[in-house]
């Protein structure tokens, strides 16, 4: 069974949701050792959609979510 992404209010409020954190505590980024620690575990979750790069839990594009320091993987994994 293929993996789907959650709808677009879903995603559009976790989106929105991440940025106003990220923003509100100085749109502070990662330093490269968290983000690739992050991405080493979005990778090999099986949550994670290769194709798109994308989280199908919450929909985020993880390229751009694990860079935020205040972002949560949905499943607190990181
Ligand atoms: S954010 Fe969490 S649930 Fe989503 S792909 Fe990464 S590790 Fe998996």
């Amino acid at each position: 069974m293929s993996k789907k992404t959650p709808n677009i209010f879903k995603m559009a409020w976790a989106f929105i949701s991440e940025v106003f954190k990220f923003v509100k505590t100085g749109a502070d980024i990662t330093d490269r050792a968290t983000f690739a620690k992050r991405w080493s575990t979005c990778i090999t979750c099986d949550d994670f959609l290769h194709k798109s790069s994308r989280c199908s839990k919450c929909g985020c594009f993880m390229k751009v979510k694990a860079k935020m320091n205040t972002a949560q993987c949905p499943k607190g994994k990181w």
